[in-house]
Order: structure tokens, then C-alpha cells, then sequence
């Protein structure tokens, strides 16, 4: 048994799988660790094993001579998911595909993992089983794609806010005021469930005593992190969030989740247009980066998954977005004579099927729709002087529909004031964001994107739970 000094006296590099694979490494004496993705014997006294480690979507081919002391003992028992360390010398490889190989001097297997077990195997496996396994499916090729091009995504807003002079704003979790209704947020409470305290309210009916929750009121997980980055807004000029947010709508769609994360960038002396030139120019900048840095993740994809994803992203990188308002889009809708399942008519919130048909028939690229009713959004968007719209705006892309929601916030005290109570709020409650207001007021706009729609725009994949790593739905919370 070899299992110890696997790299001996002369000298190793540790090097991941993705060095491995280049040109630059030939010749080279690695150290490399990771999981037996396939092997195979050959009859001429050799093993061929795919090694990976997660740092690229290809493998490193691995031959092991059965020379080696440990080859029937041990590497012929290493089968597909176990974790072996390879030391050996980086080669040119006469494979066709692959730059290079690495012959073997030693090879230690870590852990096994028996090949009749293992869950995944190589036959083509659904993503609904694949989701059962959340804990296993990032070792397919699949999920390494996603989580990598999850990755970049993540890098990219950071480096895109950053490098404009952006302040990353953290907004607390745990929150007591209500950005979009009650109705979609989660309960925070260490309160006893079997017997709450009781107190009677106005109308003589019992109900729970928040006062004596932990937080001495009603709390629960924010749905949004604006408000608060409002006040950062007033004071830095620009900021962003970058953080998870958690909504209760029992929405059972491949575009929503419980749990998903935004980024929300808050401007100081902006008005909708910057708003829009800001969203604009963001989402360019990431598909770039993708397209750049992950190419082969990309190329992936787009042979497996759908195969419009490129042409989609290159297309999107050189072309301005359309923009219109929600008035002239419902226009065009009940133009159309399409037969949607929704109706089109003034005044309705536009569903899926009508942010698609505008997006992928009509206009056939990022369509940005402005000037919604006021009643279908929040009650701190910019009232226009028609008194009838506010100044929001909805990024629309092929596919998803919505993928970024913002607008330029009401900077008037009064006119605030006035719609929160339209809106069935207290304005007490809010005695905070309406100082925003009070003293040193300045006009400001922000939006929303969603992480994980995002991801699904750029990966093509269909359903939502497999971009992100351990997806929260109605009735699912594994792992
Ligand atoms: P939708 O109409 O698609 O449900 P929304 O109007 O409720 O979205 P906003 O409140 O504007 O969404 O939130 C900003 C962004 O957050 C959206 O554009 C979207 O990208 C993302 N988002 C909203 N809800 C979810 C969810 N449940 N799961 C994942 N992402 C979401
Ligand atoms: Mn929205």
C-alpha cells in the first residue's frame, strides 16, 4: 500500500484540473485532487481516468500503467464519484479534444464510491431527480456549468458597481417594515406557536400579542432591501444590495422561488431615464463577462440545454433595448388579435405571456416598459403629472418576461404622504423613509434584478430551482 508522500522528494505543483488542460503545463510534475468522473480499462495494461475537480467543464485524462504497486488493489476499484490525488507529469496529449494528459506516477485513492450505488450515473438523469440529489448535482457537468456561470455573474455586479464608485450596502434580513404587502412575507417569531400571548384588539377580538415577541413587534424576512438602501442612497449618492430576499407567494411557476437573491442599486440624482440607461448597461455588462470568461461553460449550454443562448446574449451585448410605455404596450397587445389566456386591457398588470409576445415576436430583444397605473405598483414610485401613472419601469427579456422591476421614487413629501394612506399604510410607520423626504430631499431611482432570473436567462435553463443551490418553494426545503 502507497497511500502516504504520494508527491515524494522532487518537486510537485499543485495545480487545479483547468491548469492541467493548457498548453503552459506540459512537461510539468502536478499534484492534482478531485473525483473519478469515469474510467476505463484498457486491455493494453492501462486505465484511463476523467478526472475532475470542478474548475472546468472537461475533465483531465489520467493514464494510470498498471505498474503502479496499487493498480488491481486499489485504482481498478476506484470507480465513477470517488476522490482519488494524482501525482504525475503533464503530457501532450495525441487524444483528439484535449490539449493534454497526465501520466500517472501515483495514484491514492481518497474515498471510494461504489459504482452500484452511486446516484449518478452516466445515463441521462431528469433535472426533477436531479433536484432530489441537491447535495450530488453539482458534480454533473450541468450544474458545474450553472454554479461556475453563477459565479461569474455574482463577480461581474460586484466588479460593475465597484468600479463605478458604487457603496455595497448590507440591509438587514430580519425586518419590520413592509416594502410590498403583507401578504407574501414570512413570519419571524420566537413566539410559542401552541399557545401565543393574546391581547384584544380595537374591534374586541383577540388577537396575537407581538409585544411580547422577541422584537417587542411584528417582524418578518425582508421582501426587499430598497427603503433601507434609500437612506444610504441620501447620504453615499450610489449604492447597491447584493443579498438574499425571501417572498411567500405561492406561486408554483419555473420563474419564482421563496427564497432568491436581488441586487438593487439606489442612485442619488437620477431621474427614469438613468434608471433605465443604468439597467441597460448592467445587464449588458454581465452577459459580456459571461460570454468572455465562461466560454466553454456557455458553449456547453448551448449544445445541451437550448441552443439560442449565444446568438441570444451576443445579440442583446450590441443592441439597445427597446423602450416604451406600459400605455403603448397594451396598445400593441390588444392589436395583436393573439389570443392570450389573460385579456389585454388598460390598467391590468401584464402577465408572462404578454412580456414574452412583446419581447420574442415583437420587438425580438430587451423590451423596457415605463409609466405604469399607479395601481398595479408600490406606493413609493414617482406620481407623473397625469396622476394616473408613476414613473416605473419593468426590464423585459425573451423567455423570463420581467427580469429587472424598478422606478424613480416619489421625492415629494406631500404627494408621498398621500399615497401611502391610497395605499392602506400608515404613514407613522414610515416616519423614517418620509424624513428621506423631509430634509434634503433629491430626486432617486433604483430597480431590482433577480439573481436567479438572471442566471436562467444566461444558462437557458428551464426551471428556476437549478440555478440556484438549494432552491426554497411551496412544500420544498430540503437540504
Ligand atoms: P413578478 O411579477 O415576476 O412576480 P415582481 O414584480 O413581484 O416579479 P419585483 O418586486 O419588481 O418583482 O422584484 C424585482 C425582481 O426580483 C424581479 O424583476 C425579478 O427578477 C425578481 N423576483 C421577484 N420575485 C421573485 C421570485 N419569487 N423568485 C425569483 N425572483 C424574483
Ligand atoms: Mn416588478
Amino acid at each position: 500500500m502507497q497511500t502516504e508522500a504520494c508527491t515524494g522528494e522532487a518537486k510537485t505543483e499543485k495545480l487545479k484540473v483547468k491548469e492541467a488542460l493548457q498548453a503552459e503545463a506540459i512537461g510539468k510534475r502536478v499534484l492534482l485532487q478531485g473525483w473519478v468522473r469515469t474510467r476505463r480499462d484498457s486491455k493494453g495494461g492501462f486505465s484511463f481516468i476523467d478526472l475532475t475537480d470542478g474548475s472546468s467543464i472537461k475533465g483531465v485524462q489520467v493514464i494510470a500503467e498498471n505498474k503502479l504497486p496499487n493498480y488491481e488493489s486499489e485504482i481498478l476499484k476506484a470507480g465513477i464519484g470517488s476522490s482519488v490525488e494524482v501525482v504525475g507529469t503533464v503530457v501532450a496529449s495525441p487524444a483528439k479534444g484535449q490539449t493534454t494528459e497526465v501520466k500517472a506516477e501515483c495514484v491514492k485513492i481518497l474515498g471510494y464510491s461504489d459504482p452500484e450505488k452511486y446516484p449518478l450515473q452516466k445515463k441521462e438523469t431528469s433535472m426533477e431527480f436531479l433536484r432530489s440529489i441537491a447535495h450530488l448535482r453539482t458534480r454533473t457537468m450541468t450544474f458545474g456549468a450553472v454554479f461556475r456561470i453563477r459565479n461569474e455573474i455574482c463577480r461581474s455586479i460586484h466588479n460593475f458597481y465597484q468600479s463605478r464608485g458604487f457603496m455595497y450596502v448590507q440591509t438587514p434580513v430580519i425586518t419590520a417594515s413592509d416594502c410590498e404587502g403583507a401578504g407574501q412575507m414570512f413570519k419571524v417569531t420566537t413566539l410559542d406557536l401552541q399557545n401565543p400571548p393574546l391581547k384584544e384588539s380595537e374591534n374586541k377580538k383577540s388577537e396575537i400579542d407581538f409585544e411580547q415577541d422577541f422584537f417587542g413587534r411584528a417582524t418578518h424576512l425582508t421582501v426587499s432591501g430598497q427603503l433601507e438602501a434609500e437612506i444610504f442612497a441620501t447620504a453615499f449618492g450610489n449604492v447597491y444590495t447584493f443579498g438574499p430576499t425571501f417572498r411567500a407567494e405561492n406561486s408554483n411557476t419555473t420563474r419564482h422561488l421563496a427564497e432568491f437573491w436581488m441586487i438593487e442599486p439606489e442612485v442619488a440624482f437620477c431621474d427614469l431615464e438613468g434608471d433605465m440607461d443604468l439597467a441597460e448597461e448592467f445587464l449588458q455588462t454581465i452577459f459580456k463577462d459571461v460570454l468572455e470568461n465562461c466560454p466553454e461553460d456557455i458553449a456547453f449550454l448551448n449544445e445541451k440545454v437550448d441552443n439560442t443562448i449565444i446568438e441570444t446574449l451576443k445579440g442583446i451585448v450590441e443592441t439597445k433595448f427597446e423602450r416604451l410605455t406600459y400605455t403603448e404596450a397594451v396598445e400593441i397587445l390588444i392589436a395583436s388579435k393573439e389570443k392570450f389566456e389573460f385579456p389585454v386591457e388598460w390598467g391590468i398588470d401584464l402577465q408572462t405571456e404578454h412580456e414574452r409576445y412583446l419581447t420574442e415576436r415583437k420587438f425580438k430583444k430587451p423590451v423596457i416598459l415605463t409609466d405604469y397605473p399607479k395601481d398595479i405598483k408600490a406606493f413609493y414610485m414617482k406620481l407623473n403629472s397625469d396622476g394616473k401613472t408613476v414613473r416605473a419601469m419593468d426590464v423585459l427579456v425573451p423567455k423570463i418576461g420581467e427580469i429587472i422591476g424598478g422606478s424613480q421614487r416619489e421625492d415629494n413629501l406631500e404627494t408621498l404622504e398621500r399615497r401611502m394612506k391610497e395605499c392602506g399604510l400608515n404613514p407613522e410607520d414610515y416616519w423614517w423613509y418620509l424624513d428621506l423626504r423631509r430634509f434634503g430631499t433629491v430626486p432617486h431611482a433604483g430597480f431590482g434584478l433577480g439573481l436567479e432570473r438572471c442566471v436562467q436567462f444566461v444558462t437557458g435553463m428551464g426551471n428556476i430551482r437549478d440555478v440556484i443551490p438549494f432552491p426554497r418553494a411551496p412544500k420544498s426545503c430540503d437540504f
